[in-house]
Parts: structure tokens; sequence; C-alpha cells
């Protein structure tokens, strides 16, 4: 299992063209789905340590690299994860073009309000942590930037996929943030949403990131 996992990550980094391509991408996760699962399987059937604890009510978690330990390519399901999360949203964009060319046509603040109702769910929880998780790092803004969806755990690179494929979803993105916190179109929600804030506070710890 570990030789394949080596071996699907070393031909993942293959096919890097820095940034990678979307097509390429998606091929390696295609490529080594079933791998994924087996793992997945794998890690499901706990060790023994791990379901005392968990038979105990701890939080159960035994340390990656113990060799007993039937979670210990957790490593790889989690990087698996994060790659297709970049393939999975980058579906959106094709969404977030239609949406983008209906904000350009509306001129009033009711059809802004309707605009930000309708597309709520995209701009707000599928998108939410896409900015700040996978694109707000650069430290020069003449930078293109693409996005990063996590850092291979062999082989010293991350998965930056072309930007040209986000586009539309990056300009949603804009416009959405801009119409609810700067404008204040959804004023009601907003307040919603402030109040849910207050209630929880997420630390913002930044993750190292490599190209
Ligand atoms: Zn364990």
């Amino acid at each position: 299992m570990e030789q394949n996992i080596t071996n699907s990550l070393y031909h993942l980094k293959e096919l890097n063209g820095n940034p990678f391509t979307l097509q390429k991408v998606a091929y390696w996760l295609y490529e080594y789905n079933d791998l994924y699962m087996e793992i997945k399987n794998y890690s499901e059937n706990l060790c023994e340590p791990c379901q005392e604890w968990k038979a105990d009510g701890f939080p159960y978690d035994c340390l990656q690299d113990a060799d007993y330990c039937t979670k210990k390519y957790r490593y790889f399901t989690d990087f698996y994860k994060e790659v297709e999360y970049g393939v999975k949203i980058q579906e959106l964009d094709t969404v977030c073009k239609v949406a983008l060319e209906e904000y350009n046509i509306f001129n009033n603040d009711a059809l802004l309000k309707d605009w930000l109702i309708k597309y709520f769910d995209i701009g707000y929880n599928k998108l939410a942590i896409f900015y700040y998780d996978h694109l707000d790092y650069s430290v020069n803004n003449d930078e293109v930037v693409h996005p990063h969806f996590g850092n291979s755990p062999i082989g010293e690179f991350g998965v930056c996929i072309d930007r040209k494929y986000y586009e539309n979803l990056i300009d949603f993105d804009d416009v959405f943030k801009m119409l609810l916190y700067e404008r204040k179109i959804y004023p009601e929600k907003l307040k919603e949403i402030e109040e849910e804030m207050q209630k929880i506070a997420i630390p913002m710890i930044p993750i190292p990131k490599i190209d």
C-alpha cells in the first residue's frame, strides 16, 4: 500500500506543469480513486488502541506514523481530498459565469438583493473558504496567483491548478462579498452573520504552501 501511495504521488508530480492543468489533476484523481477507496476502507477498521479510546469515549487518534495504526496512511487520503476539492469546486465556475452575466444587467438594489439571495448558498457556504484558504497568499499583487489545493506529503510539491479555470468563480466571489459586506445590499442577513460570528471565534492560522 505504501509503495502504491508513493508511486501515485510521484506520478502526480510528473504531471505538474506549474501550474497543473485541470485535466491532468482530474485524470490523476480518477486513476487513483481505487487506491483512495482502499485506504479509506482500511483506515475505518480501527486499530486496538483506537478502539479502546473510542470505547472509553475519548477522542481517538494514534499518531499517524504509529506502525500498528490503521489510520497511518491518512496523509494520503487527506491530501487526495484536498486535491479533489479543487476539481469539485471548479465545477461551480459555470454557474458563477451565469451569475456574473445576471449581475452585469442588474442595476438596482432590489434586483441585486434577489441576486444575493439566489446565490447565497454558493457565495457564502460553498465558496466560504475558497479565497482565504486557496488563493489569498500572494505577497505581490502583480503576481498571478493560482489556486492551491494541498501540499503533497511526498516529493515536495504543492498542487496549484491554473487560475484560468477559476476566473468566473474568483470574480463572482469578489462581487458577492462586495455586495454583501461593503454595499450591505442584504442587511438583515448580514446582521444574522455578524451575530453568528460573535458566538464563534475562528482562529485564522495561515497554512504554509509549497509551489
Ligand atoms: Zn490507531
